[in-house]
């Protein structure tokens, strides 16, 4: 029988975990699992604004990550995908142009900065969605003397994990944070109260409930036509996905994303399946899943255990994805867990200080631990591929 080839496009939180998961599921002798991506090694973008203030993170090889599982590494760049034809154009460096044929795809690119269609963002402002990002940032806060302003525009969990991060990392420097509503109104009183007294304790200056309409290279200009001082602004307003999959005959929504069913099955191709950020997908309450580790790992499992049955000819298991709690990086020395409904309406309940910075430290390094362990605990039934699959 002809393995059956399956193709997993980026190898961030949630490619990485569906190829390993997937490899774990599925008999060696009939899959020729191959996994795209742009970087050598594992990217933990959940910890970019520690790299943009000069901590060094741990290198995490895929080579090691994945020795033995049966998953083959391709360092390239995807650069389109014909998902009528099953094929995938990728290109290594110095090795020219590709073509990949696939069975099943799992279109795992991921998402970068979005800048809003914001004047001057593209050319002014920094972003920390990437690892190249956040290591500009750093050179730029490098650079800056005692006293600098910094303006982090957007105070959603990004933006508060980057001024907080920088505020206390350099205590020099004048940090800003422009917020568009009040600062951290989606939390609960004790969990909005502790950020707010963080910040406060930091020397952070919130301007909230404004709107940001143009960024220079030494101000940032908001909406009431006052101009905050910038010497380095830093841009976490969301992130966009990647524009691969709006340019194929995929059904993706207005943000570019892939609508997939509950088993993250493309809705337009079911031979591919989108996890993480790049997918649509319905969450608990009918809602949209936010792009998130904590939502997009379980979009994983789900795809790579419902790709598996499929193939098998087994009956689809269905993995709970819901919300838990939003963890929160106040620095390094201070956090906020806020605990949230299934669909991520913030409860009364919050943990702060010094145990809610340990807690987010264990859940970052559990996130980082998973990728290289995606069934822990659970039995890696290896099924054999039926066949005609
Ligand atoms: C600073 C920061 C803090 C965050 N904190 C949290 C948090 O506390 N909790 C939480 O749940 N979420 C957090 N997030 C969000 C979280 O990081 C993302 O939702 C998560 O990384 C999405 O996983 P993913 O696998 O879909 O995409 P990614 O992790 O972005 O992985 C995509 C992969 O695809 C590769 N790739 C992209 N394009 C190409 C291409 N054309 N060719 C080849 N390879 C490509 C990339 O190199 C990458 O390896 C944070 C994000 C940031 C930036």
């Amino acid at each position: 029988m002809q393995q059956h080839r399956i193709v997993v496009l980026g190898a961030g939180y949630t490619g990485a975990t569906a190829a390993g998961r997937i490899a774990k599921r599925l008999h060696r002798d009939d899959v020729d699992i191959t996994l795209v991506n742009a970087e050598p090694d594992f990217v933990e973008r959940v910890r970019m604004h520690q790299l943009a203030t000069g901590q060094e993170l741990r290198t995490r090889p895929f080579a090691e990550m994945f020795a033995g599982t049966g998953v083959r590494l391709k360092l390239a760049q995807v650069t389109a995908i014909d998902a009528d034809r099953k094929t995938v154009t990728v290109e290594a460096t110095g090795a020219g142009e590709e073509s990949l044929a696939y069975d099943t795809l799992v279109y795992a690119l991921g998402s970068g900065w979005d800048d809003q269609g914001v004047p001057g963002v593209d050319r002014h402002a920094h972003q920390i969605a990437s690892r190249p990002g956040a290591l500009r940032l750093s050179e730029r806060l490098a650079q800056l003397g005692a006293g600098q302003p910094v303006v982090v525009v957007g105070a959603g969990l990004t933006g508060l994990e980057a001024a907080t991060e920088i505020a206390e990392a350099r205590p020099d420097l004048d940090v800003a944070l422009v917020a568009r509503g009040g600062l951290g109104d989606w939390l609960a009183d004790k969990g909005r109260a502790h950020v707010r007294e963080v910040a406060g304790r930091l020397g952070i200056t919130v301007h909230e409930h404004a709107e940001v309409t143009a960024v220079d290279a030494d101000q940032v200009a908001l909406a009431e036509g006052r101009f905050v001082p910038s010497a380095a602004t830093v841009w976490t307003t969301g992130f966009a996905v990647h524009p691969i999959a709006k340019a194929t005959t995929l059904e993706v929504s207005d943000t570019g994303q892939i609508v997939v069913d509950r088993t993250m099955r493309s809705l337009s191709h079911p031979d591919v399946y989108a996890v993480g950020d790049a997918a649509l997908v319905e969450g608990p309450g009918g809602k949209p899943l936010r792009m998130s580790c904590a939502s997009g790992v379980p979009t994983a499992w789900q795809a790579a255990d419902a790709l598996a049955a499929r193939l098998a000819g087994a009956e689809v298991p269905t993995v709970p994805i819901r919300y838990f709690n939003q963890c929160v990086s106040l620095g390094r020395k201070e956090g906020l867990i806020q605990y949230v409904t299934a669909d991520d309406r913030a409860k009364k309940a919050a943990l702060t200080g010094r145990t809610a910075a340990l807690y987010k430290e264990l859940v970052c390094k559990g996130a980082a631990w998973g990728v290289a362990h995606p069934t822990v605990g659970m039995p890696a039934r290896r099924r054999r591929v039926a066949p005609g699959a």
